[in-house]
């Protein structure tokens, strides 16, 4: 792990100034860890390849008395080709293949439904293999043939965004790093987009938003494992400048998320206000504006070329004034970013509504006027309900986990 540099931040009281460091993110990891995902082997026994580091599979390979060269070969066969079957991996032999078919096998999170909005959205809906549930949206491009894959990073969420229907779901457990790359390798299963299409090949699923249901960095270590298969240029191959990590500001784990991955960073500020954003966004009380930005400031992957977005949900009287729109100016004026203006979707049971088409234009102008491009997110597959905020599965909680304790009901 290579270190980052501390990082300062309000103490609880709101008031004296205290060092956020390393023990702060194995903190946060060690709580991760208590929704750690079951482990990645069939009720047989086999174990699934998907989801190995390089390392990892070498280190199986020879385990079982394989040379350490086959380590590419399979990462080719699962990454690059797509193949689940190891019959299909001719350059491998014929006894080799049936020595790793009675021992392993190249999974695939199951369908249990796929559907497609009219305007071309695909919804699916995964189970893996404890019977807990993830939705992964893939949008095409309105123009091209290209498009996103909005990923999912844990079943709930344990973070409660007013706004957000995941938010009404507590947190059940971390997707592991095999569920995670399978959620992408089922969507390009699904669009047949293999092999892996190379360098500048157009590419339908080109971009990666780890914005489904979940808080990415509230389960870093199979987030970062998952994404550094997916950049391997052996394999899916997809750059990190294609890749965008949607926070609700896990602060420390931004710094850390920047210094090792360099995927692009996507913040949901969503208020300018820290009483505003302490209700609607709860993690807020942890992690406030201030250290938000300051985190986005020193954000490495930063540039002209590669800006942080600003996500800023339009809730119709509450976030959506024009001097709301001024005092986010003020705030992210130097940061190289743009602002995406996301209408809130509604989803029953909720009380916001969204803003008008009028507040909405106002707020984008005064955005833009002040340089910041200010896309307005149309939203996209409303009929399936696969638009922003509105993933949520009926998969519940087994068993009881200790709630956070520190206070916050919103802190990991
Ligand atoms: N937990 C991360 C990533 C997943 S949420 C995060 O919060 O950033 C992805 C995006 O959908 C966030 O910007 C979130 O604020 C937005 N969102 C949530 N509920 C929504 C709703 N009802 N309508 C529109 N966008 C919503
Ligand atoms: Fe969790 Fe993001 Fe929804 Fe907030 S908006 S509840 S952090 S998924």
């Amino acid at each position: 792990m290579s270190s980052v540099a501390p990082t300062p931040t309000r103490s609880r009281d709101g008031t004296a100034a205290s060092l956020l460091n390393d023990e702060e993110r194995a903190r946060i990891r060690a709580k991760s860890a208590q929704f750690a995902p079951p482990t990645a082997a069939m009720p047989d026994g086999r174990r699934d390849l998907v989801g190995l580091s390089r390392e990892e599979l070498t280190d199986i390979m020879v385990e079982i008395g394989e040379k350490p060269f086959r380590t590419k070969q399979l990462w080719h066969w699962i990454y690059h080709q797509g193949a689940t079957d190891f019959s299909r991996m001719s350059s491998i032999a014929r006894p080799l293949q049936e020595k790793l078919a009675e021992r392993f096998v190249v999974g695939r999170p199951g369908v249990v439904t796929e559907q497609t909005s009219q305007d071309s959205t695909r919804k699916f809906l995964f189970r893996f293999r404890d019977g807990q549930e993830a939705e992964t949206v893939y949008i095409p491009d309105r123009q091209e043939d290209r498009g996103a894959v909005c990923i999912s990073s844990q079943v709930g969420c344990t973070l409660s965004c007013t706004f957000c229907h995941t938010g009404t779901q507590a947190l059940v457990r971390n997707l592991g790093a095999a569920e995670i790359v399978g959620q992408f390798m089922a969507a390009r299963d699904s669009y047949g987009e293999w092999p892996s299409p190379k360098g500048d090949t157009p590419r339908l699923l080109s971009t990666i938003v780890l914005m489904g249901m979940g808080e990415p960095l509230y389960n870093y270590d199979n987030v970062a494992k998952a994404m550094r298969i997916i950049m391997d240029g052996e394999g899916i191959g997809l750059s990190r400048r294609r890749i965008t990590l949607s926070t609700s500001g896990v602060v420390p784990m931004m710094d850390q998320c920047g210094a090792e991955l360099g995927i692009n960073l996507a913040v949901s500020l969503h208020a300018v206000r820290d009483d505003l954003r302490d209700e609607i966004v709860p993690l807020n009380r942890k992690y406030p504006i201030k250290e938000i930005i300051a985190a986005c400031r020193r954000y490495p992957a930063a540039s002209n070329a590669r800006r942080i977005t600003f996500e800023y949900i339009m809730l119709r009287g509450i976030n959506d004034s024009e001097a709301d729109a001024r005092e986010l100016v003020r705030l992210i004026s130097g940061i190289p970013a743009k602002v995406n203006l996301i209408p809130f979707n509604p989803w029953p049971g909720s009380s916001y509504r969204p803003s008008t088409r009028e507040q909405l234009e106002k707020f984008a102008n005064i955005v833009m006027d002040a340089g910041f491009a200010s896309p307005i997110r149309m939203p996209r597959g409303r009929d399936i309900l696969a638009a922003c905020g509105q993933l949520r599965t009926e998969s519940q909680r087994l068993r009881r986990v200790a709630r956070p304790d520190d206070g916050t009901d919103a802190a990991q």
